[in-house]
């Protein structure tokens, strides 16, 4: 195998590139008005509507802009459902509840989409829907009476797609059919990422990175926070860390379960050979528990493929090998390509399977997207951002809902492997 990028296709990209232009930590000012932690979709997507709104803000990342989930992740854009599908929902929170919260869904991706054309993003948007691959009969089946009740409650659209017709939106013969859901669609994460970055920057908000926030305490009306040494007054703070939630904010570490999702992109390929993978220029995933994902690069040049990971370390020599051989089972036809890329990030999953949002000792925070977060972290940010200035449009169906935790849950997924491996072989089973 040739040498290997061990970093995200997407930083290769010039407008990425550009938009890393964080202050260093030795500048941070002594006080703020709100001060945002975390410089992913959901920290910048707040930091946006806090700026418009006249708020004095100071964004900081203990990495760099972007150096979690959202510069890292597949850019596959729907409306991101919950995880627990209709039954689990209806059955958690009941029917009335239940069909806010798919609304609520349906929601994430049309703001995503408004702010894009609103803010003129050039991210690489490309609405041309997804198709979604049953690897069994009975997948297929269940998959189909989902998609008539979501159709039924929130109007959904979405085409059912035979074994025999196929080909006609996916290069594989491995599905016994699938749906096809002709409003997803796919972007570019860096050049999203740095068209937010730029319109906050424009706004006069200062991103600093490195600069880790490594304590903070109410202080007053206020919060004195400590980042990696120095002290700053702000009036505001809002936690949008995810699924690098660390140590130094222990009441998110122990209530989200970061999860490795890993991904690879492979060298440039023959057009005639993209048209074959996908010939509608469509986006994909595998009906299968243990998740996959995979997408034509924004200039269809390349297939882009994510799973997840069995470790919580970052070891692409280990998951570059099994994601080309998960992605040539599905494609043969790419057994001969070689991998130019790959890298991981790690996503936030909660143990109800749902986002949250709200205040905790002062502090704001919107984070666990369970892995389906472009839009949803725009939107919750943005939500959490109207909350911080008391606007009533901030107001989500999440208001209200316990951030659940286990007993002797400190942000260590020991049990992570095991769950894993059964819904793996669970899909060896196509159940
Ligand atoms: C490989 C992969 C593929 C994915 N694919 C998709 C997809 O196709 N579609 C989809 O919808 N979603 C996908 N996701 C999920 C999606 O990317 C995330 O849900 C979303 O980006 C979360 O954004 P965020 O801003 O909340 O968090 P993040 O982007 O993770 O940002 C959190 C930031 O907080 C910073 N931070 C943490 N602690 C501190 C601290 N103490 N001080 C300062 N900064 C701190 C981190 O450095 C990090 O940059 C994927 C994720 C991964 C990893």
């Amino acid at each position: 195998m040739q040498q290997i990028q061990r970093h995200p296709y997407w930083w290769d990209d010039v407008a990425y590139k550009a938009a890393q232009r964080a202050k260093p930590a030795e500048q941070l000012p002594a006080t703020v008005g709100t001060l945002v932690v975390g410089a992913g979709y959901s920290g910048l997507s707040a930091a946006l509507t806090l700026a418009r709104a006249g708020r004095e803000v100071v964004v900081i990342d203990a990495q760099a802009i972007g150096f979690g989930c959202s510069a890292r992740n597949g850019g596959n854009i729907g409306p991101s459902f919950h995880k627990l599908g209709m039954a689990g929902l209806t059955h958690a929170f009941g029917t009335t509840k239940a069909h806010a919260l798919l609304h609520e869904s349906m929601n994430t991706l049309q703001h995503l989409k408004n702010l894009i054309a609103t803010e003129n993003i050039d991210c690489g948007l490309h609405l041309n829907g997804k198709f979604s691959g049953a690897p069994s009969p009975r997948k297929y089946e269940t998959a189909a009476r989902e998609a008539e009740l979501l159709n039924k409650a929130v109007g959904l659209e979405f085409e059912m797609v035979s074994q025999a017709d196929q080909r006609n939106e996916i290069g594989s013969d491995r599905y016994h059919g699938g749906i096809v859901y002709p409003n997803d669609g796919h972007l570019h994460p860096g050049r999203y990422l740095a068209g937010l970055a730029e319109r906050i920057l424009a706004e006069g908000v200062r991103i600093f990175a490195p600069a880790r926030m490594t304590g903070v305490k109410r202080d007053g009306k206020g919060f004195e926070v400590d980042v990696g040494g120095q002290t700053l007054r702000a009036d505001q703070v809002l936690i949008a860390t995810n699924g690098y939630s660390g140590p130094e904010l222990p009441f998110f570490q122990k209530r989200v379960i970061p999860i490795r999702s890993a991904m690879i992109a492979t060298e440039p390929l023959p057009a005639a050979i993209m048209n074959e993978l996908s010939p509608k220029g469509r986006s994909f995933n595998e009906m299968s528990r243990v998740v996959l994902y995979f997408r034509p690069s924004p200039d269809k040049k390349r297939m882009v493929f994510g799973g997840r990971t069995f470790g919580q370390a970052d070891r692409p020599n280990r998951y570059a090998p099994d994601l080309k051989r998960l992605m040539t089972r599905i494609f043969p036809q790419l057994n001969d390509t070689a991998i130019t890329h790959a890298w991981s990030g790690t996503v936030a999953y909660t143990f109800d399977h749902t986002p949250h949002l709200g205040t905790h000792d002062g502090l704001h925070y919107a984070m666990g997207y369970c892995g389906s977060g472009v839009g949803r972290s725009t939107y919750f940010g943005h939500k959490a951002a109207l909350k911080m200035l008391g606007s009533k449009d901030g107001k989500t169906e999440l208001d209200g809902l316990e951030f659940p935790t286990r007993p002797f849950y400190t942000g260590n997924p020991w049990f992570l492997p095991a769950i894993i491996r059964w819904h793996s072989m669970m899909d060896r089973f196509g159940v």
